[in-house]
């Protein structure tokens, strides 16, 4: 079996775990280690790397995850296409435990992490990134987020088609004024590794959606006590079948070639370094 993926997933075990012929892939990077092996599988015909994002025991937390390695890591096996299924709260009262929204804009209100290949510094191979402005306009690969859609409806889970994820630098959640400031500014769903793991991907022109499972209101949607970790694990462990379904529909609707703008965005441009 070959080492080679062309769709990448960056999700938790349960999405691989059950997978007959998976191959598992240690990849260095010149950015430091990714998040685990990369576990390398077959879905519908395609090669599909899967990646957890937080490390198979579940240890790293959102803002020590290390992104650059990650989306790094996926492009040296060969993916071109990233799908990042990701547990969100909700920002509107209709977006309840169990909405799956796909969204189609992003705010970044993260803090502390390196966002950026092109920050000048040289690699371990000597050659030094030039600056890079990349257009990140809409920060999603629009197939991919139509690939999405289609596989959640063929489901019956009727998604969210659009909306805004805003993305905090966590480990805490929202307290409730931050929420509905959120909520105020007609943001959808929040969430904490959207960002960079969005921006990283253009970067590398990497194709980019998110799948972003509703597994409680924010402290400002509901009347609650607020968001528990337990009520977020709950959640997610009761639609994880579901969500891999629709995630696995999504690999084999993806169109067989990229004529989307993600797959021109570095054309032109000097890089400096040298992509895998
Ligand atoms: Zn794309």
């Amino acid at each position: 079996m070959s080492a080679q993926a062309e769709t990448g997933v960056i999700g938790g075990s349960g999405f691989y775990s059950f997978l007959d012929d998976v191959m598992e892939v240690a990849v260095d990077t010149p950015y430091g280690e990714p998040s685990d092996s990369l576990f390398i599988g077959e879905i519908a015909g395609r090669r599909v790397a899967f990646l957890p994002r937080h490390g198979r025991k579940h240890h790293l937390p959102p803002h020590r995850i290390n992104y650059r390695a990650n989306l790094w890591a996926l492009r040296s096996v060969g993916v071109r296409r990233v799908l990042g299924p990701c547990a969100v709260g909700g920002l509107r009262p209709e977006y309840g435990p169990g909405t799956l929204v796909v969204p189609d804009q992003l705010v970044d209100r993260t803090k502390s992490r390196v966002q950026t290949y092109y920050d000048g510094e040289a690699l371990p191979d000597g050659t030094v990134p030039n600056v890079v402005h990349l257009s990140f306009a809409d920060p999603y690969c629009e197939a991919g987020r139509a690939a999405a859609v289609a596989a959640a409806r063929g489901r019956g889970w009727e998604p969210v088609d659009g909306g805004t994820m805003v993305v905090i630098e966590g480990p805490r959640f929202s307290t409730r004024a931050e929420s509905r400031w959120h909520a105020a500014q007609g943001w959808s769903v929040v969430g904490m590794t959207g960002h960079p793991e969005a921006v990283l991907a253009r970067e590398l022109g990497l194709c980019y959606s998110s799948l972003a499972l509703v597994t409680d209101l924010d402290a400002g949607a509901g009347t609650g006590e607020g968001v528990s970790h337990e009520e977020v694990l709950q959640v997610f462990a009761q639609n994880v079948g579901r969500l891999r379904e629709v995630l696995f529909d999504t690999v084999a609707g993806l169109p067989a070639e990229r004529d989307c703008a993600c797959a021109t965005a570095l054309d032109g441009l000097n890089l400096g370094i040298e992509l895998p």
